[in-house]
């Protein structure tokens, strides 16, 4: 029996992660599911969105499967799980279910990675006005020499990179090419920057990523800068296997990725750290159709699938992925963003059919 701990977070995040609950105890899986208090409700009851004892639980638990959040209170949740915990690798498997709703001609064989570094970059926000930064830095100038002084009133968002952050999230893309190597995908790491524009900090990223993969002689290294690889991804999605990305490419490239193997509301991701991980969907709260019980859970049941191989139960998780195929397969119980008119509920209901 392994214990998980599911916490839905806001909007759709609690509706798709009860559902997929609902199916994992359905479908007879050793999982001793806990809900503990988090969020608003949390806020109310114990003055706080992510009370110690949830942050207890969660560090106990073999598995942590979240939602979405949206508002401040489920924000406080994410902000614990993945930045306070350290989750710096963020895994966001792109991959074409035959049935899908792809915008794509030929999205067949689409299957590869966003790997996304989830503690760098531009998040988690450092912001300020800019007579702050022109009184710290004075003589910071940009590439066409104007100080920060001369732009007058505004605002200013800073970027860190570090070797070490660089280094580290290098390293999980090389171990994941190489499990993926083992499973028969090429074997190639594709590092995404704006070098060319931001040649001191995305450059230090590239450059560190670089030496990292080439001491994997078994793995192959390329390059893109951000805005071709976001045309790349559209136009050979099928040439892709492990894509590395800084913080806030690789959150906008799932999002691209994600439409052309589907949608969003297939699209599940892992958040990893050192002896810590969690499961979430790609998507948010999802204001817009939150409340009507037509949110697509596949995310979150394939981000369960993800949960599933990270606590040793692997059988268990090919099952799973295997009747979510399925159902899209047949295509008699999608969900509306998938052209279909099944609830929620419904196309839970047939992934447990499907799994047999
Ligand atoms: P969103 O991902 O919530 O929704 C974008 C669009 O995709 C919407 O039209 C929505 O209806 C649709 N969609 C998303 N998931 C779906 C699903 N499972 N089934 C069917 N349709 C789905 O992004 P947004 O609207 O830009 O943001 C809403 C809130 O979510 C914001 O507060 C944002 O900050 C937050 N957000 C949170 C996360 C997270 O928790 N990791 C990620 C993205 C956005």
């Amino acid at each position: 029996m392994k214990t998980v701990v599911a916490l839905g977070g806001e909007g759709i995040g609690v509706e798709v992660v009860e559902a997929t609950c609902e199916l994992l105890t359905a479908a007879g899986l050793p999982l001793k599911i806990l809900t503990p208090p988090h969020g608003e409700a949390a806020q109310r009851t114990h003055g706080s969105p992510m009370p110690e004892e949830t942050r207890r639980l969660c560090r106990q638990a073999d598995g942590v499967l979240f939602g979405a959040a949206g508002g401040p209170a489920s924000v406080a949740v994410i902000t614990w799980l993945r930045w306070e915990s350290d989750a710096y690798a963020n895994v966001r498997p792109i991959k074409y279910y035959p049935g899908a709703r792809s915008p794509l001609e030929r999205p067949q064989g689409i299957d590869f990675v966003v790997l996304r570094e989830n503690m760098e970059g531009l998040y988690p926000a450092r912001e300020g006005r800019l007579d702050e930064l022109a009184r710290g830095m004075p003589e910071l100038r940009d590439r066409i020499g104007r100080r920060v002084a001369d732009h007058g009133e505004g605002a200013f968002a800073v970027k860190v990179v570090t070797r070490r952050g660089a280094e580290r999230i290098a390293r999980f893309a090389c171990a994941l090419a190489r499990r993926r190597k083992a499973r028969g995908h090429p074997g190639k790491v594709t590092c995404v920057t704006k070098s060319n524009i931001l040649s001191a900090s995305d450059g230090l990223f590239q450059q560190v990523a670089e030496a990292v993969v080439r001491e994997h002689p078994d793995l192959a290294w390329e390059h893109y800068y951000v805005d071709d690889a976001a045309r790349r991804l559209l136009r050979f999605p099928q040439a892709m296997d492990v894509v590395l990305c800084m913080n806030l490419y690789g959150d906008i490239l799932s999002d691209l990725a994600a439409e052309a193997a589907g949608g969003l509301g297939l699209a599940p991701s892992g958040c990893y750290g050192d002896g810590w991980a969690y499961f979430e969907s790609v998507h948010g709260s999802a204001p817009d159709i939150a409340g009507q019980g037509i949110a697509n859970p596949t995310a979150t049941i394939l981000s369960a699938v993800m949960m599933l191989e990270h606590m040793g139960l692997a059988g268990e998780a090919e099952r799973l992925e295997r009747a979510v195929a399925r159902v899209y397969r047949e295509g008699r119980f999608l969900t509306p963003d998938q052209g279909g008119r099944a609830s929620t509920r419904e196309f839970c209901s047939a992934v447990l059919g499907a799994l047999g």
